[in-house]
């Protein structure tokens, strides 16, 4: 049996918009000496449940924007984290954020004070400039960012695993060179597929946009997710196929990918 590499776990696919279906944006990465959650929308923590982990079995938090259906679990995941057992665990959270992270994280301190604020050390920050480029070390992993098309505040991330293997993560966006860029002959492309064709909204993609951005950087396999409701029933894979011929997939919720 080949040694484990890496597996990617689908937490939610959909949006901010509640859904039977579709958790909000979130997904686990685990790999042979760190897990990592990319993103955190409301309720991916219960999400993290259903696969088993608690806050506990979490290294890394990467988020890619600050919009709430990214980033709502971050208060509750704090907070359970000050839960005594867990805290007893003595466990560093490494977050990895766009630079104006800092102030939103202040402001939730203000708002929360001592119910979320870990002792020195236990949450360590890595903030990242939001205009440019930048390359660190992150746990296990070598991490590049660069701003994608969506807030001031938006990044795609671009992990190089242990094993070589490329994953890169659009977050929110729209058509931009920068996340052409970014994906550049990645092995896996996690992408926005907001709306079907025909119905595109600013500041996100459709199944076109989607598969030119995967075409133009050479991916290996483009893996939509960030599903809007008005996505149930439509033709994805028709426009998409169209602009990008490689594996594509449609992430569904806990769907698992091995890496
Ligand atoms: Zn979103
Ligand atoms: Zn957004």
């Amino acid at each position: 049996m080949n040694p484990f590499t890496g597996r990617l776990t689908f937490l939610g696919t959909g949006t901010g918009v509640p859904s039977k279906d579709r958790a909000s944006p979130a997904c686990l990465l685990e790999l042979p000496a760190a897990r990592l959650l990319i993103d955190l929308g409301p309720g991916s923590l219960r999400q993290l449940a259903r696969v088993s982990l608690a806050v506990t079995d979490i290294d890394g938090l990467l988020l890619t924007h600050l919009h709430p259906d990214h980033s709502a679990d971050l208060a509750p995941l704090l907070f359970a984290g000050k839960y005594p057992p867990s805290m007893a665990s003595g466990k560093i959270l490494h977050l990895a954020a766009g630079e104006g992270f800092r102030v939103f994280y202040e402001k939730l301190k203000d708002l929360y004070g001592s119910w979320i604020e870990w002792p020195p050390g236990r949450l360590q920050l890595h903030l990242r400039p939001q205009d440019r480029l930048f390359e660190q070390e992150f746990l296990s992993l070598h991490l590049a960012s660069r701003p994608v098309a969506h807030t001031k505040v938006s990044l795609g991330f671009r992990l190089t695993l242990p094993s070589g293997k490329t994953l890169v993560f659009s977050g929110d966006t729209d058509y931009c060179t920068s996340l052409v860029e970014l994906a550049d002959r990645a092995d896996w492309f996690v992408c926005e597929c907001s709306f079907p064709e025909g119905r595109k909204m600013e500041g996100h993609l459709t199944p076109s946009g989607a598969g030119r951005i995967a075409r133009e950087a050479g991916v290996g396999t483009l893996i939509l997710t960030h599903f809007y409701p008005e996505c149930a029933g439509q033709d994805l894979l028709g426009p998409c196929s169209r602009e990008f011929d490689g594996p594509l997939v449609l992430a569904e919720d806990l769907m698992t990918i091995l890496l």
